[in-house]
């Protein structure tokens, strides 16, 4: 932390604050400026919270933190990028994951067919709802336990790992039972109980941001998870609401690249809650490829328009065959694997 003093700031108040952040066990650095004296607070200490509450002091002009306040994500203190391995499939450190599977788990005969050409198309994971976050009460809610079950099966059927999201910590265990990685959805990001009990679970988790958080708070939102113990975090933007409503969401480019500098994660783009409509999510995966993200999470459904959830931003199993080949050609131009 960087405490600066004002420039009438007289020797006793620059003495009383450099008191203060001794007390609270940070090592203590004079900093002369050209407008008067900053204090640099270094080290463990007892909180950088203690040290914000300074600001009230006589002298003091402004309290600027100097490192990221989440400290297991940051790349400043994990200096490697993380690369995670489930079965045999790598994510991270420039590898490339699809991962693809309809909205929800419908019943046998649509996830037995959804994992068929998701994997004959080159996806090497499964996704599929089966506890859906739906804004309408009234809407259909997923099969619950029983769509776990249809997608583990058509999972390893089909040599493809799963991933399915859980909505509250009473399921953790019964979704943890089934499935390869744990969804945490958009709605769920600031869920700090919930971050908190899948810390404490060793398999992976797909973070989802929210629509409304800002990448700050989304990496102090993976913290939570790290600081429980599970360093197996995959972040994933998927649009925030912006003014715009020509699609579902505005999918945040930039996020790729910020997050990149800022955390060793790997980082993942879906399209579709993005879009909000199959006909842009082609053109959004492939730059959000070129942009630098380690992989893509799609909606594919071999029948959109019978589906019970996001039918409209579905692709079907030519679409997805068509948009796998182009990825293949993106990746190889910047001298990626997928
Ligand atoms: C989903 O992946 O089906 C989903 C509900 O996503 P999000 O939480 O990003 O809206
Ligand atoms: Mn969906």
């Amino acid at each position: 932390m960087l405490i600066l003093m004002n420039e009438t700031a007289t020797r006793e108040q620059l003495d009383e604050i450099m008191r203060r952040v001794r007390s609270l066990n940070y090592e203590c650095h004079l900093i002369p400026g050209d407008k008067g004296w900053a204090v640099g607070a270094t080290g463990a200490g007892s909180g950088t919270h203690r040290i914000q509450v300074l600001e009230c002091l006589p002298g003091v002009e402004r309290i600027v933190p100097i490192s990221s306040p989440y400290k297991l994500a940051s790349l400043e203190t994990e200096r490697t990028k993380s690369l995670l391995k489930i079965n045999d499939i790598e994510i991270g450190n420039g590898k490339l994951v699809v991962m693809a599977g309809p909205c929800s788990v419908e019943n046998e005969e649509q996830v037995m067919e959804s994992a068929r050409v998701v994997k004959e198309a080159g996806a090497s994971i499964l996704r599929g709802g089966a506890f859906k976050p739906r804004t309408s009460p009234y809407a259909f809610p997923g099969l619950g336990e029983e769509g776990l079950k249809l997608l583990a099966k058509a999972g390893s059927d089909h040599g493809l790992p799963v991933v399915t999201e859980v909505l509250n910590s009473k399921d953790i265990d019964l979704v943890a039972s089934y499935a390869d990685i744990l969804q945490i959805g958009a709605r769920n990001v600031q869920n700090f109980s919930l971050l908190k009990e899948v810390g404490r679970i060793r398999k992976p988790v797909l973070l989802k941001r929210g629509m409304m958080t800002s990448i700050e708070e989304y990496l102090m939102s993976a913290e939570y998870v790290l600081s429980e113990g599970n360093g197996e975090v995959i972040l994933c933007e998927r649009g925030i609401r912006t003014f715009e409503t020509a699609t579902r969401n505005t999918l945040d480019l930039s996020a790729i690249p910020v997050l990149k500098e800022k955390t060793h994660l790997p980082v993942i783009v879906d399209p579709s809650h993005a879009a909000g409509n199959w006909k842009y999510v082609p053109p959004l995966s492939l730059a959000a490829i070129a942009a630098g993200a380690d992989g893509l999470i799609i909606e594919v459904h071999p029948w959109p328009e019978r589906a019970l959830s996001d039918g409209p931003q579905s692709l079907k199993p030519e679409r997805f065959r068509k948009l796998m080949q182009d990825i293949r050609q993106i990746a190889k131009s910047m001298g990626r694997e997928v």
